[in-house]
Formats: structure tokens, sequence, C-alpha cells
């Protein structure tokens, strides 16, 4: 989904949860821009970055957002918004890795994209990726070099179509009728937050994407020489460095919620049951299936 649907959700939700706690809530907003800046290959080549598969992976996964949210639980609810937005995504905009880097160890699968099964060995997904869509649609930087096991979870959106423009659209309208009453104060107040409170994170986030995207989209097609690569890697460096520079301050660690015996017991329990389950579909299907 596009970065302005995303904010806007995330600054809704955070507005109805928190109370209209604006500087909370912005927080929420700010939290949802983080996932994409996955997506910005000036640092490698679109070749070596394709093969990689990491945008809607490197900061696109449970693990992530739940690292974010014991960090700050405000900027980890804006993750897991943005996530669950790109769940919904088609295979064209690549879905989401839901359980990256972890899913990674698994090579093989079950059935390819056709229905026909295939016969391999080891721990294996059910389905493939379906690799001829995401090959015939996909932006070049995001098509499978080297053919991969279903590792993605996909939904029926597109993005910037209809889904992902009325997210945004409504979210907008939302905004306004919920704080009709002093609607004024409220815009006076958030851009103080946006602009003034959290203005190193902001600028931070526009460097970075304005210049990862000019260079995704127009400069690296045209013949320029290094030192304009040079200027647009400093200018996103900068800005990543604007955004972990503020970023640090908002460092509030959650008070876990269960305590370290619950956590032990939560694991042997898994523990347990994956042998259990690992015995039962052995010998139920003869091969192990996710
Ligand atoms: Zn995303």
């Amino acid at each position: 989904m596009n970065l302005n649907s995303h904010i806007l959700l995330a600054l809704a939700f955070g507005l109805i949860l928190f109370h209209n706690d604006i500087a909370l809530a912005v927080l929420v907003g700010i939290g949802a821009a983080i996932p994409d800046l996955d997506r910005e290959y000036v640092f490698t080549k679109r070749k070596i970055f394709a093969k990689y598969q990491l945008h809607r992976a490197l900061f696109h996964n449970i693990f992530f957002a739940l690292a974010v949210t014991y960090f700050n639980l405000y900027l980890g609810l804006g993750i897991f918004l943005h996530i669950a937005l790109d769940l919904l995504t088609s295979p064209t905009d690549r879905g989401v890795e839901l359980f990256f880097p972890l899913g990674r160890l698994v090579k093989n699968f079950e059935l390819d994209y056709d229905g026909n099964i295939r016969q391999s060995k080891g721990m294996m997904w059910y389905l493939e990726d379906p690799v001829r869509i995401i090959n015939k649609t996909a932006d070049p930087g995001l098509k499978v070099v080297v053919k991969m096991p279903w590792i993605r979870i996909y939904g029926p959106f597109k993005n910037s179509r209809l889904v992902d423009w009325m997210i945004f659209y409504s979210s907008f309208i939302f905004i306004q009728l919920y704080e009709l009453n002093n609607l004024i104060t409220w815009w006076e107040t958030f851009l103080y937050t946006v602009f003034v409170k959290y203005v190193f994170i902001d600028i931070g986030i526009v460097l970075f994407y304005a210049t990862g995207e000019l260079w995704r989209r127009r400069l690296q097609f045209r013949n320029l020489n290094n030192k304009m690569k040079y200027v647009i890697i400093g200018v996103m460096t900068f800005g990543l460095s604007l955004i972990i520079f503020q970023g640090l301050y908002l460092y509030s660690p959650m008070k876990p919620i269960i305590n370290l015996n619950t956590s032990l017991l939560i694991i042997v329990s898994m523990l347990i049951g994956l042998s259990l389950a690992y015995i039962h579909v052995r010998i139920r299907f003869k091969k192990i299936t996710l």
C-alpha cells in the first residue's frame, strides 16, 4: 500500500485508541512509515536487491515488529498496522514475508502453482510462490531471480488502486469528522507535533524516501556519474541518521506482560508440541509439510 495510506490509517487508529492524544497518535503514524525503509536499493545493485528479496521482508516481519514494540509500544503498533495492510496486497506487490528470516530455512514446497505435487525431502511449505505472476507483473527490483518456495502471504488488492486510495481518503475524512468540535486547535497541535516535536525524525523520513524513490524510479536509468550516486547515498544516510538520532530518545521499554516462568513454560510447551506434531504428521502423511 502507499505510504500515505499507511500513515493516515495509523494516525486514525492512534487517535481512537489513545483518546485524542495527538503526540501518541503521531508516534503510531511514524511507526507506520518505518517498514518501507527496506525498499530503497541505492545502497546495492538492483539485481542483488532482487536476489535477496529484502523488500516486504526485512522490516515487514513479526520479529522486527515485536522488537520495535518492546522499544516503543506506539511505534510498534504502527509497524503492525503497516504489516496488516500490506498483507492484503497481491503477489505483484510481493505481499509480506511475515516470518523472515526464519521462513528462509524452508527451501522446498509440496504443490507448485499449477497444483502438481513435487517429491522433495525435508521440511516443505505447502505451496510455492506464484513465480509466473510475480515475474510477469512485479516491479523489476521485486522479480524473483531464483525459484522460491511459498514464503510470503498475499491478498487480493493492488497497490495504488481502489482499496489503497479508499483507505487514504477514508482515514483523512474520519480524522476531520472525529475532531470536528475543535478542528482548528487540533490541526495546530498536530502540525506542531509533526514539524516541531518530531522534526528530526520527520525530515529524516522525507529525505530518505524522497531521494530513495527518485533514484529507484528515475535516476538509476539515466547515465549518471558515480558522483551523483554518492550524493544520493549521502542524503539518504543523513536522513537515516536523523531518524536514529531522534528515534533513540523514544526508547521506553515495555514492562513484560508475562513473567520469566510463564515465558519458559510457553517455550517448553512449544518445543514438546512441535516434536509431537512432527511425529504425528510424519506417521500420518509420511512427509513434513508446514
Ligand atoms: Zn510496506
